[in-house]
């Protein structure tokens, strides 16, 4: 039924609904295990022949809970959290992949992620190319391979804020027979539902907008249940041929749309274990019921301090989709008619040296390894979380040298454009 309500009403009301008697609030399930009757009722649930909870490494109620509400939000069959928004990146990709495939991914994502899907998972077998998300349609192409699963990119990437044209992604996964997996931590369910575009697997980094405290690191996947595993089965044998760890199940046959959940929980749950703690699940449920009220503060305040620093002489340039001279304005306009997110970019003309004195003048905004908070923070990724990259590979994943990412909180917007005014000019 709450399918029906509006994003507003789902983000308070979906996912836990007591009965009579039981708690108004989504209680925290704080029990690693679960009791049954008879040897027969939990052998069953071995099986997958019956579904219920044996153990919090494979499901646990709060946070399925928590995972039924993302997925109301953006529009899915079935989800799952996960322990961090990498274990979410690597879990997704990983469902449908084994040695020897080979990924497309947008070279404009997160950092981890880009070490993740580079260096990490190709010590696994697993090969990504790494495309520039603005080429053409006919330049993107060229990096399918017959063993290419699977195209990555995110809605509004982090830290460059390349903003992605969600449906010529989808037409070029679509037309290689495989499924579209978008990051959508950025944008949120909030201002952008890239399965209405065409995605078919949504992923978040939890950790940000959804809990927006920066209480608790925790991740999601989100499936839609529109790619039709079994048209391409001779790709996907991992959904569409016997499990021999589950004595033979099929999960497209078994589960349906359910199937690719299905699976990640089932057997990367069971054999990796990147579970989110149930306490953690619990706050990003609380985090999640003012989503709608946060993110709209945070773009409003974020275009603010964007048309503050596009005015200001000491600044070079600013990227912020939300400016009308900004590259993606308009593929901003399509996607996200609300609003972007609450980051921006932007370089000094002092270069890298300046960014730094700049950084460490301000007050109000803090120096964190963190974006997408109620509080107003700022990192220099080059310093910081883009570190281990080259210039080479900076400039690849859209990371100026210079970059300073800044994050607007949802305090008042005159104090952080005070703040601002008062850090440049004490440089
Ligand atoms: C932070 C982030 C991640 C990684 O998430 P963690 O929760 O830190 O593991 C992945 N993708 C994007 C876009 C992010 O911002």
């Amino acid at each position: 039924m709450s399918k029906n309500y509006k994003i507003e009403t789902k983000c308070i009301q979906s996912g836990w609904h007591p009965g009579k008697g039981e708690p108004r609030v989504l209680p925290i399930y704080q029990s690693t295990t679960f009791k049954y009757d008879t040897s027969d009722q939990m052998g069953k649930l071995f099986d997958l022949e019956d579904s219920g909870y044996f153990y919090t490494r494979l499901q646990n109620p709060t946070n399925d809970t928590v995972a039924e509400k993302i997925t109301e939000l953006e529009g899915g069959v079935a989800g799952m959290l996960t322990s961090s928004g990498q274990a979410a990146n690597y879990y997704a990709v990983f469902n449908i992949c084994e040695s020897g495939d080979h990924i497309v991914s947008a070279s404009t994502i997160y950092g981890g992620t880009f070490n993740l899907y580079g260096t990490t998972m190709k010590k696994m077998g697993i090969d990504c190319t790494f495309v520039d998300p603005d080429l053409s349609y006919e330049e993107l192409e060229k990096a399918f391979r017959p063993n290419t699963k699977c195209v990555f990119a995110e809605t509004i990437s982090n830290p460059s804020l390349v903003v992605l044209d969600i449906e010529k992604f989808a037409r070029l996964a679509h037309e290689h027979d495989v499924p579209l997996i978008i990051d959508n931590t950025f944008a949120t369910p909030i201002n952008c539902r890239p399965f209405e575009w065409g995605a078919d697997i949504v992923t978040h980094s939890t950790t940000k907008y959804m809990d927006g405290h920066a209480m608790c690191v925790g991740g999601a996947i989100i499936d839609s249940g529109n790619f039709d595993w079994e048209a391409h089965a001779e790709k996907f044998p991992g959904l569409t041929q016997p499990d021999e760890s589950y004595h033979g199940v099929v999960y497209t046959k078994k589960f349906g749309k359910g199937a690719y959940i299905t699976k990640a929980t089932t057997q990367l749950m069971r054999d990796l274990g990147s579970i989110q703690s149930p306490q953690n699940a619990f706050l990003l449920n609380v985090g999640l019921e003012t989503l709608h009220l946060r993110v709209p503060r945070h773009c409003e305040n974020a275009l603010k301090v964007a048309q503050y620093l596009e005015n200001n002489d000491r600044v070079k340039w600013v990227n912020y989709a939300g400016l009308p001279s900004n590259k993606y304005y308009e593929l901003a306009k399509k996607y996200m008619p609300n609003g972007t997110c609450g980051v921006i970019s932007f370089g000094l003309k002092g270069g890298r040296d300046e960014a730094k004195a700049f950084m460490d003048q301000l007050k109000l905004a803090a120096i964190v390894t963190h974006v997408a908070d109620a509080r107003t923070c700022v990192l220099h990724p080059a310093s910081h979380t883009h570190r281990q990259l080259s210039e080479e590979e900076l400039i690849e994943a859209g990371v100026q040298p210079d970059l300073i990412r800044f994050s607007v909180g949802i305090e008042n917007a005159q104090d952080i454009i005070a703040d601002l005014e008062q850090a440049l000019s004490n440089i």
